[in-house]
């Protein structure tokens, strides 16, 4: 095919829809462009230098690996070039026409879920190559790959709907994008703007910038630097730069160790947790650097995924700079790495937890789910992470949430198990039947409100020796209290019960006097030894196997309470009454549980009820 006439191409129907919102923006940080196209010629210039570790033979091979930008007031256009990897045609119709790189896809997702901050979004995100359109009547984007055998093009569009690709000569390797700029933009054309812009974070970048022709950075990484010579400001427009983020971190750590491995690492931990905020599941991103030379951006093998919230650099003096994930050596190396690495983040939250409580707090609140899973999962570090878990309790306030440890040092001399109950809120486990027997004794129960807790407490099992036991569990022994006067005699008691296990037949697996109500009625345990409660209505809302299985409930009956008294005289008294009152009473108590699974028999039924009031 003859590819010297313009072919003329048409976006991707996403990437439409993201132009159309970029060039119409009032956006009024701009300047970001600068930014995102900087990083692109930075990115492109650290995969040539991994691609020259092992390659021979590239196209173009003497030019310096340097970003070179030129401003021009009279054309009013800016042009950034880089001699990085390039494009083949191939490559720039999947990379600019297709949408298949993380900012932008988190900023469409964003979107199509009615965010109506748009605007914000944009800085959010960074849009990558399309915030160029902000400021462009026109964007071309002249490259060359470093295959030498492969022709160069240009690509050129106004960001309206269509793109062209020209085959081009004359080239050299890696790309040349020109913007020529909207008239109301032509600010960006002035030198002194331009490098007001790059001052800010060009000290970042890796490779030297020139700004027509004048040496603009000192690269240097600010990781090795020492911590007391650095600036808050310095810290937060680095973390800015290299992760793409638009508000400072919430928290930072920067520091270096000599032995097991000489490490110079700085950390930080963004504002929000996206994940949470619905968006994607975040991908490792804390990069690793030999020496100031990056190695990967991405490592997915140097931290635990449950640390894939944290962004930064970790700079290994004792790494190969061509490291592979294959050999068994840089493996273990990686491994090692990692743990020091993981249990000094570890340690810092520790400190932060005595020493900046609020500061953890709010941490906790947006990352806590992340050591959770860590808790669940990660064997080597979970006794540090459990540790970090903090939890509301019947004993503290709302909101306020206390440590396993506080928890323990609060155990009576005989308690020997940690409770604890998992509902939707703390009114509906307060609310609820389970609590009012630990409350009576009182025993501490801790309150868990995520649809993981369950997952994660039944990992972690123990701490401190100390097993952890769900308070509606059917294995739950609790001691003797004294008993109030006034209830149902033994006997009158177990006629009850055998009354209620043949009234309700299928519905209850066993029926008996509960040593653990104060005030309620009745409660529903359930008795499958397998699935909790709380498991069973996951999997239903999974619609997974073995959901729809009869459920095993155990009734247990408070034989002091007025109900079950008045149940006990009409029993015998009005049968037929007394039939609905037992339906009724399991359906409460399975509510309470959590445990009702179809709510419409019980409507018929409590106005069969209310006509015989
Ligand atoms: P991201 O950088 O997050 O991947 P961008 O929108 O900034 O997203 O860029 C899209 C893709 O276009 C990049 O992933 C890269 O493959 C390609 N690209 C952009 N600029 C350059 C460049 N200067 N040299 C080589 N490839 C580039
Ligand atoms: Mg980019």
């Amino acid at each position: 095919m003859s590819t010297t006439t313009p072919q003329k191409f048409e976006f991707q129907a996403e990437i439409a829809q993201l132009l159309d919102i970029v060039t119409h923006s009032i956006y009024t940080e701009k300047e970001i462009f600068v930014r995102e196209l900087v990083s692109n010629a930075s990115d492109a210039l650290e995969k040539l230098r991994h691609i020259q570790l092992t390659e021979k033979d590239l196209f173009d091979d003497q030019q310096k690996l340097e970003i070179n930008i030129t401003s021009d007031d009279q054309a009013k256009t800016l042009t950034i070039q880089d001699f990085g990897i390039g494009m083949t045609r191939e490559e720039l119709v999947e990379n600019l026409g297709t949408i298949a790189h993380s900012g932008s896809k988190a900023f469409l997702k964003a979107l199509s879920e009615g965010e109506q901050k748009n605007t914000s979004l944009i800085g959010q995100f960074g849009v990558g190559f399309y915030s160029a359109f902000m400021v462009a009547k026109s964007v071309k984007v002249y490259s060359h790959s470093r295959h030498a055998a492969a022709p160069g093009h240009v690509w050129t569009s106004t960001g309206a709907g269509t793109y062209e690709i020209e085959e081009t000569e004359g080239l050299s390797r890696g790309s040349k994008i020109v913007i020529e700029l909207k008239d109301e933009c032509a600010e960006f054309s002035t030198e002194s703007r331009i490098k007001e812009i790059l001052e800010r974070y060009s000290a970042f970048v890796s490779f030297p910038i020139n700004l027509n022709g004048k040496h603009i950075n000192t690269v240097q990484a600010l990781w090795l630097r020492s911590k007391n010579e650095i600036k808050d400001e310095e810290y937060n427009e680095f973390y800015k730069f290299q992760s793409h983020a638009f508000e400072d971190p919430s928290l930072r750590l920067h520091f270096s160790a000599d032995a097991p491995l000489a490490i110079n690492a700085l950390l930080f931990v963004p504002q929000e947790n996206t994940e949470k905020l619905g968006f994607a599941r975040l991908e490792p991103s804390v990069a690793l650097y030999c020496r100031k030379v990056l190695i990967d951006a991405a490592p997915k093998d140097l931290l635990p995924e449950w640390l894939r919230f944290l962004k930064g650099v970790v700079d290994c003096e004792d790494l190969p700079l061509n490291l592979s994930r294959e050999s068994m050596q840089d493996k273990s190396l990686l491994e090692k790495l990692g743990k020091v690495i993981t249990k000094r983040f570890l340690k810092f939250l520790d400190e932060e937890a005595t020493q900046r409580p609020e500061a953890f707090v709010k941490f906790y609140a947006e990352f806590g789910i992340f050591l959770k899973e860590g808790a669940a999962m990660d064997y080597t570090h979970k006794d540090q992470l459990v540790k970090l878990l903090r939890f509301e309790s019947s004993l503290t306030e709302k909101t306020k949430a206390t440590s396993l440890a506080d928890y323990v040092s609060r155990m009576g001399a005989d308690q020997k198990e940690i409770y604890y109950l998992v509902g939707a809120n703390r009114a509906t486990i307060e609310s609820g039947p389970y609590l009012e027997a630990f409350k009576a004794r009182n025993l501490e129960v801790l309150f868990c409100y995520e649809p993981v807790d369950e997952y994660v407490m039944n990992n972690v099992r123990e701490f401190d020796g100390k097993k952890l036991l769900a308070a509606d569990h059917g294995d739950v022994k609790l001691s003797d209290i004294p008993k109030p006067e006034g209830a149902l005699s033994e006997d009158d008691t177990k006629k009850l019960t055998t009354w209620l296990k043949e009234t309700l037949g299928e519905r209850v697996a066993e029926v008996k006097a509960s040593d653990r109500l104060v005030d309620s009625p009745a409660l529903a345990i359930n008795a499958d030894k397998f699935m909790s409660a709380h498991m069973r209505r996951m999997m239903k809302a999974m619609n997974k196997d073995g959901a729809d299985l009869p459920q095993k409930v155990n009734l247990e009956i408070n034989p002091r309470s007025a109900v079950m008294k008045r149940l006990f005289e009409t029993h015998t008294a009005s049968p037929d009454k007394a039939k609905l009152v037992a339906e009724q009473i399991l359906d409460n108590a399975l509510i309470s549980a959590g445990m009702l699974e179809d709510a419409t028999p019980m409507v018929a039924r409590l106005y069969k009820l209310l006509e015989s009031v």
